[in-house]
């Protein structure tokens, strides 16, 4: 370490340098923490001395507005002349606990232990906490890297070092932003499923709530859901809170990852275990009636009057022993995937002897199924339930073992379902689209007339009903006749959203002549209110069916973002809808639908028939690939989408182009 101060001939005992190029050796790493307007000569210096890389310490960049950006640029273009990688600006530091190169380079007097859990966070400070809340829980950390404003290394960066760092066996992130998610995307998905990421993202908008026309738009811009989606998509684990990071951590720290859902719950007290019961079906687990060996075997050990059922209730009186035989038996019952033992302190044993126990059938089990433990009123509950390197995780309370398990068994499902690929659907007419839209958009951004609409649809293989379009309400005669009945009668006025708000749509007309005198009287009545229609779509009528939105948004970051949910004219006020980001598998496809509200309507709720959600999978699937494949669709909304007994139809759709911007946002890493 080599001290460099303009203005000091030593710091703390140890010979300083008044620049970095008067240091004799050769320099890694040069860690700066002088003020803003001295970092980016401090910067020149170290690329003359050939410096490998910074970590910039200082604040003033790009978190305090323009001048700061500016600031933040002209350092990045330093280090990418001189070849530096750079941490920072804006952060607290790097710790690196590998014995073989140790380094402890954090703005603060923290350190950490050796371990497995590589640790990034945005917010220095929170990540200085977060460090001695992991030393307080036992977890050893392998590094630990404060990004501060990610003008050069990002967390893409790091996950891409943890992948391959053998010590690095599990990944916390705390997120306030994306630089590139589309690059995170492509690295988590492939690094969960060696490592677990386990992340939690401050609930700020994604890209700020912009102005949307579309229902789809309205729903799900700056939403939080892109977020929900991309770690869905990704494997990533996401947890509400930073307690819950560190309580999932602890559990993929010490234990195997769940292979199921089915937890046996152990306890010597009612109340917690009936608390741990319900969050445990709350986050999605299940209690497994237990075997009848089971309840053999454990009728053979307890009292008469103890509960054999899950939860096995030992009552207070339960010995150690008893908690250890318990502990095996529900361990080895096929049907549960893992354990929850929950101990209240009676006046009989203590937590010291009951950790004991758990640990020993912890050792006896060696079953992969992983237990956790919750010892009431034991400060020190961590502390007992290790024992070398076997450590049983010990949470406050029941519930948040049973929110960690649920979190850490969608990970495990997710992680034995074989990864997919896009789906790609067949049939595509790429090249026509991509020239509709290019037509389109020489006119200028914008949506598009419904005649580019149907055949934008129809290169996807996404059929509307038959329609033809008329500019003169008396030509709806002879264009009605063309058509099957009955008919839908829609007018078209410019700027106008939501046709059916101004009485400009007509449903159900008998034939062409109703179809005339209706086109008429909204003509009329449409020009009195200051909103004369430009022409006049007849429509086949669709059967009656269920009504659904599928619906896309490109956002500036995440890219496409498709949409699915509870449709027709209520969709604002029902606000029911799944989100993925496209590519979209059919898994994805699968779970927007299924995870929706309003699901049970498809399936045939109270008496109607159920619906073809193999069809309405379908069109979640070509739009996918047609928002993936024309980044110019800005938004689009296909609201309704009829689903029948059999197949489903777009009765309605609107499509917004605009150039699409470059992919990813420059600068951002
Ligand atoms: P908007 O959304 O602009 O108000 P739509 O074209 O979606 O207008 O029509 C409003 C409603 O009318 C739809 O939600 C649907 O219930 C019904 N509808 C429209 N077109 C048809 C059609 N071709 N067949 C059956 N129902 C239709
Ligand atoms: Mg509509």
């Amino acid at each position: 370490v080599y001290p460099v101060n303009p203005n000091a001939a030593v710091v703390q005992s140890v010979p300083a340098y008044d620049t970095v190029e008067t240091i004799p050796g050769p320099v890694d790493l040069a860690v700066i923490a002088v003020p803003a307007d001295g970092v980016i000569p401090v910067a020149e210096q170290c690329a003359r001395k050939g410096v490998r890389s910074l970590l910039v310490v200082s604040a003033g960049f790009a978190e305090i507005g323009a001048s700061g950006l500016a600031r933040q640029q002209a350092l990045r273009s330093v280090c990418r002349r001189a070849g530096m990688r750079l941490i920072g600006p804006n952060c607290l530091g790097v710790i690196n606990t590998d014995p073989r190169s140790p380094l402890n380079a954090i703005f603060a007097p923290s350190t950490a232990i050796a371990g497995p859990v590589g640790f990034a966070s945005q917010s220095g400070a929170l990540g200085l906490a977060a460090i001695s809340e992991a030393t307080s829980r036992g977890l050893g950390i392998s590094s630990f890297v404060s990004m501060g404003n990610k003008a050069d290394i990002s967390g893409n960066d790091l996950l891409n070092y943890w992948e391959t760092d053998p010590r690095t066996q599990l990944i916390l992130l705390y997120l306030e932003s994306f630089g590139n998610p589309r690059n995170f995307s492509r690295i988590a998905r492939r690094l969960s499923r060696v490592k677990p990421i386990v992340a939690v993202k401050s609930g700020r908008s994604t890209s700020g709530a912009r102005a949307a026309a579309s229902h789809t738009g309205a729903l799900v811009s700056g939403s939080d859901a892109v977020v929900d989606a991309l770690f869905r998509q990704t494997g990533v684990i996401r947890t509400d809170t930073l307690a819950q990071l560190f309580d999932v951590a602890t559990l993929l720290a010490f234990q195997p990852v769940p292979r199921g859902r089915r937890v046996g719950i152990v306890t010597n007290v009612g109340g917690p275990a009936i608390l741990c019961a319900d969050a445990c079906e709350a986050g999605g687990l299940e209690l497994p009636p237990l075997s009848n060996e089971t309840r053999e075997r454990l009728r053979a050990i307890l009292p008469p009057e103890a509960s054999v059922a899950n939860p096995v209730d030992m009552l207070a009186q339960a010995t150690a022993d008893q908690f250890r035989q318990t502990v095996e038996i529900v361990g080895r019952d096929p049907d549960v995937d893992s354990l929850i033992a929950l101990f209240i302190e009676p006046l009989a044993i203590g937590g010291s002897q009951v950790a004991s126990a758990l640990l020993d059938a912890d050792e006896a089990l060696e079953h992969g199924k992983p237990i956790m433990a919750v010892l009431m009123g034991c400060p020190n509950a961590q502390d007992l339930l290790s024992r070398g390197e076997r450590r049983i995780p010990a949470f406050d309370f029941p519930e948040s073992a049973a929110q960690a398990l649920a979190k850490a068994a969608r990970f495990g499902e997710w992680r034995a379902a074989p990864p997919q690929p896009a789906a790609e659907p067949p049939d595509v007419r790429r090249d026509e689209a991509a020239a509709i839209v290019a037509e389109a958009l020489a006119r200028g951004a914008g949506w598009l007339e419904p005649d580019e609409v149907s055949a934008l649809l129809a290169c996807y293989g996404l059929g509307m009903p038959r329609q033809r379009i008329v500019t003169d309400p008396e030509a709806v005669l002879s264009a009605a006749a063309c058509l099957h009945r009955p008919i839908a009668l829609k007018a078209q006025v410019p700027g106008l959203v939501h046709k059916s708000d101004l009485g400009a749509v007509r449903l159900g007309l008998a034939g062409p002549k109703a179809a005339l005198s209706a086109a008429r009287r909204m003509s009329t009545r449409l020009a009195a209110a200051g909103h004369e229609p430009t022409g006049y779509l007849l429509q086949e009528m669709a059967p009656s069916g269920t009504e659904m939105l599928v619906g896309v948004v490109h956002d500036p970051l995440f890219g496409p973002v498709v949409a699915c949910g509870a449709g027709g004219v209520m969709v604002e006020v029902l606000k029911d809808v799944s989100v993925r980001i496209a590519p979209l598998t059919h898994a994805d496809a699968t779970e927007m639908i299924e995870s929706l509200r309003s699901f049970p309507l498809l399936t045939g709720f109270r008496g109607a028939p159920p619906r073809d959600v193999a069809a309405l999978e379908n069109i979640v699937l070509r739009i996918g690939a047609l928002a993936e494949d024309l980044p110019e669709i800005a938004e689009m909304d296909c609201n309704p989408v009829i689903v029948h007994e059999h197949g489903a139809v777009i009765v309605d759709a609107r499509v917004r182009v605009q150039t699409a911007g470059p992919r990813p946002p420059l600068g951002a890493r």
